[in-house]
């Protein structure tokens, strides 16, 4: 039998290596000169007029971000229940709300005709997540965000790169977007994540927060001017740096990012073409004209397909391939249901698309023969 072929793995080249490489010998192992360029290149990638804030995580990155838009105890933050727990759970560090709002079956994301009507005089902000790396309708969102006053935080952990009409997720007038570079995300840092907006106040926040409250960074510290020892604490801070390490990880990754996309996209147009006539429902494409990352390729199981979703992951394992599920919804979880009072048909269109959701194999390492042994289990499954 052919090896294990798993269900995601990280494309690190002998430019990451060597990178991470001259890191280790400058002696610069925290966050420094390559964090800063990191944070320059993503800005470039953004197309100029943001500013990148490089954390530890997309989580942190979130937390950040909500922070800095003045998320506090008692708000309540509007998001999809069809996301990583990570999404919400930023809201809840905050003393703060989730309210979930069911999405749209067509695109996994957040239905933004039904935003409105969970708009309370709580609300402060509204966190869409482009599932898969399908971008949201950002026209609209930000159309109600700026109707009722809210902030808009972008959860952009799937969308390297994504556009919305032609506009790269990442460059919009929302307060923020997070990217994550977690192992299995379109580019990785092992752990890391970006904070991208276009306000000097949000990333002089996150800046700030992001290392202890304390008003100068170290790399700011050891190079500027003023004595090395001198700063000021001005807020009880979180500890969201990225260190040196992970950012050369990102700076060698994000030139590959062209790449990397071109791939991606090219293997989810095989999947399109030669997955037809079985019973399932592809992923949603972009609108023309539009890009879709491709983080995920998730198809949907159809109720008269000859077996259920769980029964095909299993099936597929034992021929050696690993699929995963994206989401299980965020009110099926405990903690959520329970905090909250949450049943499963009070989201009914996450409920139904989770059901019978397979997330294939789709990642820059696969070569053609492994995605063709993919498809070829697949319609021996379903046919
Ligand atoms: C991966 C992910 C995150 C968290 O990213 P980390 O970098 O692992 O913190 C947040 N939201 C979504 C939708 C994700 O898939």
């Amino acid at each position: 039998m052919k090896p294990f072929l798993p269900f995601a793995q990280p494309d690190i080249g002998e430019e990451e290596i060597q990178e991470v490489v001259d890191s280790l010998r400058s002696g610069w192992v925290t966050t420094g000169p390559k964090a800063k360029r990191f944070e320059q290149d993503f800005a470039a990638f953004m197309g100029g007029g943001v500013e990148a804030i490089a954390c530890s995580s997309a989580t942190a990155g979130l937390h950040l971000a909500l922070e800095a838009v003045g998320v506090g105890p008692g708000d309540e933050v509007i998001t999809t229940p069809y996301t990583f727990t990570a999404t919400a759970e930023v809201v809840r560090y905050l003393g703060a709300h989730p309210v979930f709002v069911d999405i749209d079956p067509a695109t996994f994301n957040i239905d933004p005709r039904r935003i409105e009507a969970a708009i309370t005089p709580r609300t402060k902000a509204i966190v869409p997540v482009h599932f898969a790396g399908l971008a949201c309708d950002m026209d609209t969102i930000l159309g109600i965000a700026r109707k009722h006053r809210l902030k808009v935080v972008e959860d952009a952990a799937h969308a390297l790169p994504a556009t919305w009409s032609g506009r790269l997720v990442g460059s919009w007038e929302s307060d923020a977007t997070v990217f994550s570079f977690y192992a299995t995300k379109t580019i990785t840092t092992g752990e890391g994540g970006m904070v991208v907006t276009g306000q000097p106040d949000v990333a002089a926040r996150c800046r700030v927060m992001r290392l202890h409250g304390i008003s100068r960074d170290a790399f700011d510290r050891y190079t500027s001017s003023k004595p090395a020892w001198q700063y000021e604490v001005v807020a009880p801070g979180f500890k969201y740096n990225m260190t040196d390490i992970a950012a050369s990880l990102g700076i060698q990754q994000l030139r590959k990012a062209g790449r990397f996309h071109d791939r991606r996209a090219a293997m989810a147009a095989r999947y399109d073409a030669e997955l037809t006539n079985l019973p399932i429902i592809l992923p949603p494409g972009a609108r023309a004209g539009d890009i879709h990352a491709w983080h995920l390729y998730v198809l949907r199981m159809r109720q008269d397909a000859p077996m259920g979703r769980d029964e095909f992951i299993t099936r597929m394992a034992e021929m050696g391939i690993g699929c995963s599920v994206h989401f299980i919804p965020l009110h099926l979880h405990p903690y959520w249901r329970d905090a909250y009072g949450l049943k499963p048909d009070d989201y009914p269109q996450a409920l139904a698309v989770y059901q019978g959701a397979v997330s294939l194999p789709l990642y820059t390492r696969m070569t053609d023969d492994d995605q063709a042994r993919v498809i070829e289990a697949v319609r021996r499954l379903l046919e």
